[in-house]
């Protein structure tokens, strides 16, 4: 026999840990052990370890505290049935609050995980606050309370390794980590991924990708593991969760009626508020006063009576007969309640507040907490009813008329040509968002008040991690590249930008500027400043390098890092809600943003891909969130437009100031011809002078906090204005007089 083979799985192997000299007990004692380990190693469910082994304590639930019973979350019970790393790969909950998600899946199957079959596992939290604080209220409390955890897991021991972050246990250990911390989450390969909350996890965590994303490459090698990522939904478009769902195969949850023996989802629709919808006759009843009073808050509705009906058979449920309801259909496997609605391998669960059976939840208390989300949103504040929408119903918020809709901007399409502009586009800027295989490129040509025309938007494929190469080479084509203006002279890219955040890319990234950044055309490093609130200006005085600091990768390059305050530049595109941005601005003058037709279609969907919507932290504050559907790297490319706009003061110049660069660029023509045959009459010191008080990079290198008015006013200027002008004229005059004398 081949004894060796025998693994010890069988939970007394690990209780009795002395016992493991069996070959020295007695024969019939080891002859029964050998039988019982020859056969398959028991099975045991997670719903069958959590109802035999677990138990709530008091610091996890007062009122339920003891043996975990399902018949308390009877909706979970399906949840659990499918997070079997056997089974699945991967399930997606879509959750509102009070369901005792945590405590009933996360941590039964951590638990599970840590006693019956020791694995490595991790669980993602948004901030390292939040881990901190489920160890305390929620996995601590199950380990104490629970023998068969207390007994694997000491969670006083240093010598262990324990930490409130981090817990060892034989055969594997557990780890909390934050989003935001890219060592943290690229750190361990872990058979078990939990993400929780992923709507509050970072999109971006500093310039890695997705922090859900690179969790998922730690466990790509390992057979049979298992993700669970559940959470709220935000805004709809711009939710983590929403977007995993699409996914998955949506089960909803269904119940049937104690009368009718129809099934139907239970759902809020289903739940009526006597009084919030009176008929005008109703109204207009005499006796309307005593039988529907009017009350602060609430008006006429009476969110004491709310009941729950049965949309078959409109039978009126009370909420016990709901609560019976949906236990009875929580019993019935294999889905215990849930149905698929989409076909998909991947499990996936709708959950609302409606299928708790806490006191919590019952229909009354959401009923008035719904009639104050209703006043409140009444009076201008949706607040309370974007909570009611995520955290009761469990579904995503549409915030309306966030944003235009891209057809009106493809309607606003102007007819010119790629890589040309109209008149009035005077100052080409070339921006570049750095990507993996590509780099992502838009021409904004800049004019008076910042009005802006787009000359390119494209992408140039090739890899852009080794500096010099790939795609990097095409970018140095570009970068000579001309615009083609009305007066047939050709503007040349006058500064450009590219992102550095990426880490894999950023060497690259700084090696190109290194080789081309140049006094009369700037290539600049950019980083988005971390901010989606708005609180960062668009520009700030560039940090310069400070040798006593330890050398930073762009410092090893020489290279000054500039922090674009991409929410503010977002903020000034996009705007929000009635507070509308530049890209609603229709016609033309200050502000105004261009495009041309033909310009490659996902243009306009990209320019819209982030919406500013209300943080869940903090309501009264709105942060900026990339739209799920869709990349962003032209809206990217737009803010370092504008960032360039800034750097080189574009926005501060007088249109005497455009009118003198109108002049240049023409004074340009004539010195690209071969020879001019005669030297202009006057001293050309005029139009010299004038355009040095124009030259940006002089306006550069003054102090930042520079006032616009350091430059001669308006009524000068045009002066030299018109002089220029004389001596442009008489230089005409005098090349066509020597052309004639040929
Ligand atoms: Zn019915």
């Amino acid at each position: 026999m081949n004894s060796p083979a025998v693994t010890f799985r069988h939970l007394d192997a690990y209780d009795h840990a002395g016992a493991h000299g069996w070959a020295a007990a007695a024969l019939d004692s080891m002859l029964a052990r050998v039988f019982a380990e020859l056969e398959p190693p028991k099975p045991l469910s997670i719903i069958d370890w959590a109802e035999t082994y677990r138990v709530l304590s008091r610091e996890e639930t007062n009122d339920y505290a003891g043996a975990y019973d399902l018949e308390n979350t009877p909706a979970l019970r399906g949840i659990l049935a499918e997070c079997n790393p056997a089974k699945n790969r991967r399930v997606i909950v879509q959750k509102s609050a009070q369901l005792g998600y945590t405590a009933g899946v996360v941590c039964n199957v951590l638990g599970y995980h840590v006693h019956w079959e020791p694995c490595v596992q991790v669980v993602m939290f948004p901030r390292e606050k939040s881990a901190k604080d489920f160890d305390a209220e929620k996995f601590s409390p199950m380990v104490r309370a629970t023998a068969q955890l207390a007994k694997r897991i000491r969670l006083k021991s240093r010598s262990d390794g324990n930490s409130a972050t981090r817990k060892h246990y034989p055969g594997g250990l557990i780890k909390f980590v934050a989003s935001n911390s890219p060592s943290d989450v690229k750190s361990t390969s872990a058979k078990i991924r939990i993400v929780e909350e992923p709507d509050d996890t970072n999109k971006d965590v500093k310039g890695q990708g997705n922090a859900i994303a690179l969790l998922r490459e730690r466990g790509k090698t390992i057979r049979n593991s298992f993700e669970l990522i559940g959470g709220s939904p935000t805004a709809k478009g711009a939710s983590e969760i929403e977007k995993e769902m699409r996914t998955t195969d949506q089960r909803r949850f269904m119940v049937t009626c104690h009368e009718c023996g129809e099934r139907h989802a239970v759902e809020w629709e289903h739940v009526v508020i006597p009084g919030m919808n009176l008929t005008a006759e109703e109204l207009a009843a005499p006796d309307v006063d005593s039988q529907w009073p009017q009350r602060e808050v609430y008006g006429r509705a009476r969110h004491e009576d709310a009941y729950y009906v049965c949309p078959h058979c409109g039978l009126v449920w009370t909420d016990d007969e709901r609560i019976a309801n949906i236990r009875t259909a929580a019993r019935i496997a294999p889905y215990y309640g849930w149905e698929p609605t989409s076909d998909s391998p991947d499990p996936g669960f709708y959950g609302n507040e409606l299928q708790s059976v806490f006191d919590g939840s019952r229909v009354p208390v959401l009923a008035e907490k719904f009639l104050r989300a209703q006043y409140l949103m009444d009076h201008g504040d949706p607040t309370e009813m974007v909570a009611f929408w995520n955290s009761t119903r469990g579904m995503c918020w549409e915030y309306s008329g966030e944003l235009p809709e891209e057809e009106e901007l493809r309607k606003r399409a102007e007819v010119y040509a790629e890589w040309s502009v109209p008149a009035g586009a005077l100052v080409p800027l070339l921006t570049v968002d750095v990507q993996h295989d590509r780099l992502a490129v838009t021409c904004w040509v800049m004019g008076r008040g910042e009005e802006m025309w787009l000359a390119y938007w494209g992408e140039v494929y090739g890899q852009t991690v080794v500096a010099h190469q790939g795609a990097w080479v095409e970018l140095e084509q570009l970068l000579e590249k001309t615009i083609a203006t009305p007066s047939g002279v050709d503007l040349r890219i006058a500064a450009c930008g590219i992102d550095c955040s990426d880490g894999q890319t950023s060497e690259a990234s700084y090696a190109f500027v290194r080789k081309h950044d140049r006094q009369v055309r700037p290539v600049l490093a950019l980083k988005g400043a971390a901010d989606a609130e708005g609180r960062v200006e668009i520009w700030t005085p560039p940090k310069s390098i400070d040798p006593n600091r330890k050398a930073t990768k762009a410092s090893r390059f020489g290279v000054q890092i500039h922090m674009v305050g991409t929410a503010k530049a977002k903020d000034l595109i996009l705007g929000w809600a009635q507070e509308g941005g530049r890209v609603r601005l229709a016609g033309n003058g200050a502000g105004r943003m261009h495009w041309y037709e033909g310009v490659r279609d996902d243009f306009y969907e990209q320019m819209l891909s982030e919406i500013k919507i209300p943080s869940r932290t903090n309501p009264r504050k709105r942060a900026w969130k990339a739209r799920t559907d869709r990349r962003n790297e032209a809206l990217d490319c737009t803010v370092y437009a504008i960032y360039l706009s800034r750097h080189l003061r574009l926005h501060l110049k007088r249109p005497g100031m455009w009118d003198l660069d109108e002049l240049r660029l023409r004074q340009g023509t004539l010195l690209t011809l071969p020879e001019p045959v005669a030297v202009p009459p006057q001293q050309p010191d005029h139009i010299e002078e004038a355009l040095n008080m124009v030259q940006t990079s002089e306006l550069d290198d003054a102090a930042t906090d520079m006032p616009e008015q350091t430059v001669a006013d308006d009524s000068a200027l045009l002066l030299q204005a018109a002089r220029a002008k004389q001596a442009w004229d008489a230089m005409m005059r005098a090349r066509k007089g020597g052309q004639r004398g040929r």
